[in-house]
């Protein structure tokens, strides 16, 4: 292809891949599996499309300059520009929603651009979400709100700065296309990346089919592509599916850890990467809840908080039965027997890091407890708690955060003193100790408020609240003496945001 330098007038392509796409090359890996996994789509742009903002930590994996022209951005973000290399596809899966077993889905408004290989950060799908119907839409319309874009991308960069697997966001468009949900709202794309976006329900809809063939098709494709090191194994696809297990118990481990809450975990929202993917009604924790419901629409509460760990068992164990041609029946069972130890060592070895103690002690499981039924009973916010109770020094006096959050009651001063005193048994300096937990526990996180603050000034056209938002959740670890105001817990107003599913 001619680079630009070299050509006065270069149409839009040419400019986008002597620009952007010179250090990644399409390999589209999951295309050259055939059309029995997916179907080949188009993007349908959307009308007037502005670019509301671009992750840089996200454009740095590829190499793209966020700075570089925004109207050539914008075409690639609304689909207008499929760069030579690149085959739109849109993948099928099937699921267990809340439960019930459908027996097809797939991407109803998600496309794959292609997938790229770069030199440096590996390989990402591109993926666009709320381009256009595709042949899995069941009569919905392909489309995502800005409202739901907005909280996607925040949501996704914001776990990535917290250190927790996910499904990145290169940025996002709004636009004047008219989207109908409860009321009139714009549509808006989302450009998602990953190594891989494929979910336990593209398994399990190729063994409801009966399609062993394909399924192995598929366990072969994630262990040459991104489990290469499991093929030395004996069993390598025992060892994928152990390695499923391995990461999901983490996952769900660093969720419970900083309050996350997915909302709908269904195991077509279940990654085989282990990431988290297909950010909907989720929510933070703020005053602390364990049977916290984010989803509006989840009335059994399926996935409250205090659900997540033992729904991570439930869907793996849906995606041992789709692996059941691969394993012997015993194996898949002693696996995803080992799954609750692996959570609850996760979840523990997680918990002594937000406490700053070095190494389990006995006692440790009830002081932990003991913290957690003051924080419910007080109605306080997780996630300025622990970053209080980072503060907290052994030779200084109570910080002022830690008292005014724990209204200074006699239980907790009581549960401070057991706390003083499991501290002084250990080694490390005291100071060591709040450098570690002010490193494990943030001070930022996006908070609902905060995305509807944003999401407010977005549908007026001000972009400005969902950029700042991004900038300060990209560091949710440092004190942003600036941004002090983020970290606030949600003023009353905001307290009973719920989020739906209609997104
Ligand atoms: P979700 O709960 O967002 O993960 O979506 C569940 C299924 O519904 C997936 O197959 C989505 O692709 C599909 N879906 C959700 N919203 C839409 C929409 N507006 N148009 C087409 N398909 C959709
Ligand atoms: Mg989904």
């Amino acid at each position: 292809m001619t680079s630009a330098a070299e050509n006065p007038n270069p149409t839009t392509e040419q400019r986008f891949a002597s620009n952007w796409l010179s250090n990644l090359n399409p390999v589209n890996h999951f295309a050259k599996l055939g059309e029995e996994f997916y179907s080949e789509v188009n993007p349908l742009p959307l009308a007037k499309p502005r670019l509301v903002d671009l992750s840089p930590a996200a454009c740095q994996l590829l190499d793209i300059d966020p700075n570089a022209d925004e109207k050539d951005l914008c075409a690639m973000l609304n689909g207008e520009l499929i760069p030579s290399g690149f085959e739109p596809i849109s993948m099928l899966y099937a699921g267990h929603q809340f439960g019930v077993w459908v027996p097809q889905l797939g991407d109803g408004r998600a496309m794959i651009l292609a997938q790229v290989e770069n030199p440096r950060s590996g390989l990402w799908e591109l993926q666009l979400k709320g381009s256009g119907p595709t042949p899995y839409s069941r009569h919905a319309d392909g489309r995502a709100v800005l409202r739901s874009t907005i909280r996607e991308y925040l949501c996704s960069e914001a776990m990535h700065a917290l250190g927790i697997p996910t499904t990145r966001a290169l940025g996002l468009i709004d636009s004047d296309t008219a989207v109908y949900r409860e009321e009139v709202e714009t549509g808006a794309i989302l450009m998602r990346m990953a190594p891989s976006h494929l979910r336990f329900g593209n398994f399990e809809l190729f063994a409801s089919r009966e399609q062993q063939d394909q399924v192995k098709q598929l366990a072969d494709f994630v262990l040459q592509h991104h489990r290469s090191e499991l093929l030395e194994k004996d069993k390598p696809y025992l060892a994928l599916y152990q390695d499923v297990i391995r990461r999901t118990a983490s996952l769900m481990a660093q969720w419970q850890s900083v309050g996350f809450c997915h909302g709908v975990m269904n195991t077509d929202n279940m990654s085989i990467l282990g990431l988290t993917i297909d950010y909907g009604p989720f929510g933070f924790m703020e005053a602390y809840n364990p049977s916290h419901i984010c989803n509006h629409s989840d009335h059994s509460g399926r996935y409250a908080f205090n659900q997540q760990g033992d729904i991570g068992w439930w869907n793996l164990a849906a995606l041992g039965n789709a692996f059941l041609s691969l394993l012997e029946l015993d194996e898949a069972k002693l696996a995803i027997e080992s799954y609750k130890s692996l959570y609850q060592k996760a979840l523990l070895d997680l918990h002594l890091k937000k406490f700053g103690l070095e190494a389990a002690m006995e006692g440790d499981g009830e002081l932990i407890q003991d913290w957690f039924k003051i924080l419910e009973s007080g109605g306080i916010d997780f996630t300025n708690a622990f970053r209080a109770l980072s503060h907290f020094s052994l030779v200084e006096s109570t910080p002022e955060q830690l008292q005014d959050l724990f209204a200074d009651t006699q239980e907790f001063k009581l549960w401070l003193d057991r706390y003083s005193t499991r501290l002084e048994k250990q080694v490390i300096s005291d100071e060591t100790r709040q450098k570690q937990m002010l490193a494990t526990n943030p001070k930022y996180i996006l908070r609902n408020y905060l995305a509807e603050n944003a999401i407010a000034r977005a549908k007026q056209g001000d972009y400005s609240e969902v950029v700042k938002l991004r900038e300060v959740l990209s560091n949710p670890f440092d004190e942003q003496s600036e941004n002090e105001i983020y970290a606030e817990a949600a003023p009353a107003w905001a307290t009973g945001i719920s989020i739906s599913c209609s997104s």
